[in-house]
């Protein structure tokens, strides 16, 4: 589904003849590709104190652990005028109170200028927890408040994403880390102006860990598999060394098969609403690879219209298979112990069910629902070393936005701070990394994928 508008303001004359009327101009954003570098240049890190040893000292540590280029510089210093930074970490963990952030942040504004074509600015801070003291609270809440606004000034391809490490977690454990590394890489390309809030959670052994191969001898299943996003997250989790299991429907059994071939992994045809569904997909993980490790609960379908006019099946359908399905296949899984070690369960969910949109109130409501479920099975798959997350994209480019009229696809589209829609790509990169070990501090969140879709938070 291409967008002819980006094309055209990023090429030939259309190009200057968008820039003299002042048109939106979105950029063309950075996409992950075999042997890229991490960032685009050199990595400023803010927010240290000079003389004590604190947490900005343990991140820089940790990125020239990947081979970056880290500067810190002394507060106040103008950074030369040709020095392009790939990205600016803010380390916020250790304030008090508001006023302990304010050269923190002026040293963010004093480089913006600097910060290259989709770089990157992340910050890391605490999040609020009950107990905490008004002003502390006040700092730690105003970072998002910061954040969120400021990735709305970035300009071309650049996000801005943050970190809330919870009270359990420090700066150097392996999912902060984990976390860092996916913001400042370009597999978050459409992920702008969020928050992730990422705890110690269960230990996973991140010595001589293969960062290229994070799933390597995972059995990962995906529903919805046969095209779109669902195909996308199933070519991403093989990529990351999965064996995978594609689910559709046997109407799409032609493109499930394709999908299947091209991944190297196996093809179920099954409808989710069926009352087996769970059973039937771990019988299948199970006999064709040997367990089951990570569950995309991505078949989802749109039935639009104005409550006022909404037929029974129209509600229904939609219920059956965004939400029903679902919870009725984790039930199955998790009551019959059916998943293998440290599992990841990754849904579906969608800006609709954060915002609302005008004729979805069953869209809405399942996906919605889905956020719901996903906080409430948190804790139960944390009690076998799992997490269970879901995944809201915003407008993104496939048959099912395509459906969508023509005029109102081009104001989803810029409705964003990134002034487009995003790929499938986008959203099987955050699923990918919400699959792998290094999520594993990440338990119960909703993680949009939107480029800071304007609607809503
Ligand atoms: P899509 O319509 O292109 O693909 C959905 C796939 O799910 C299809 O292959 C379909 O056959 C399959 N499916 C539908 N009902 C099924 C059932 N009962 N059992 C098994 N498979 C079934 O959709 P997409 O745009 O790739 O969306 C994938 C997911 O992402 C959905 O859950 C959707 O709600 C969500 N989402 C998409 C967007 C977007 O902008 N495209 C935005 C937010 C959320």
């Amino acid at each position: 589904m291409a967008d002819s508008y980006l094309k055209a303001v990023n090429s030939g004359v259309t190009k200057t003849l968008a820039k003299k009327l002042g048109l939106p101009r979105p950029a063309v954003l950075r996409r992950w590709a075999p042997g890229q570098p991490l960032t685009t240049g050199p990595v400023l890190v803010v927010g240290g104190r000079p003389g004590v040893e604190d947490d900005a000292d343990r991140v820089a540590a940790a990125l020239l652990g990947w081979d970056l280029d880290v500067r810190q510089v002394p507060a106040g210093s103008t950074p030369d005028p040709a020095l392009r930074w790939g990205a600016i970490v803010a380390v916020m963990t250790e304030a008090q109170k508001p006023t302990d952030l304010s050269e923190t942040v002026l040293a963010i504004g004093a480089n913006l200028r600097n910060l290259a074509g989709n770089g990157r600015v992340v910050t890391i801070s605490r999040a609020t927890v009950a107990g905490d003291a008004p002003a502390l609270s006040a700092t730690r809440n105003g970072v998002d408040g910061f954040l969120r606004s400021l990735a709305k000034e970035l300009r071309g391809g650049a996000t801005g994403n943050g970190i809330q490490l919870t009270e359990a977690a420090q700066v150097g454990d392996p999912s902060v880390l984990a976390a860092l590394h996916f913001f400042l890489s370009s597999k978050s390309a459409f992920v702008d102006g969020q928050l992730l809030e990422v705890g110690d959670g269960p230990s996973w052994d991140a010595t001589d860990f293969d960062w290229t191969r994070p799933l390597a001898g995972r059995v990962a299943v995906v529903t919805g598999a046969a095209r779109g996003i669902g195909a996308d997250v199933a070519r991403t989790l093989a990529r990351d060394g999965a064996h995978v299991v594609v689910v559709d429907v046997p109407a799409a059994g032609d493109s499930l098969a394709r999908v299947a071939n091209e991944v190297g992994g196996t093809a179920l045809q099954l409808d989710v609403t069926a009352p087996d569904a769970g059973a039937r997909i771990l019988e299948h993980a199970r006999a064709r690879h040997g367990g089951l490790h990570v569950l995309v609960h991505n078949a989802g379908i749109l039935r639009d219209k104005l409550l006022a006019n909404m037929k029974p099946e129209k509600w229904d359908a939609v219920i059956a298979v965004n939400l029903d399905a679902q919870l009725r296949i984790n039930e199955y899984l998790l009551g019959a112990n059916g998943f293998s070690e440290n599992p990841h369960i990754v849904s579906l969910a969608s800006t609709s069910g954060i915002a609302g949109n005008r004729g979805q109130t069953n869209y809405g409501f399942s996906k919605a629902g889905v956020i719901g479920h996903t906080r409430a099975t948190a804790p139960l798959i944390a009690a076998v070393g799992g997490t269970a997350n879901a995944v809201a994209p915003g407008f993104i480019e496939t048959d099912m936005t395509a459906s969508i009229p023509a005029i109102a696809r081009q104001v989803a589209r810029r409705a964003s701070s990134l002034q487009q829609g995003g790929q499938p790509i986008d959203v099987a990169e955050a699923i990918a990394f919400l699959a792998s070990p290094g999520s594993t501090g990440v338990n119960g969140q909703v993680l949009r994928v939107c480029g800071q879709n304007l609607v809503g938070q």
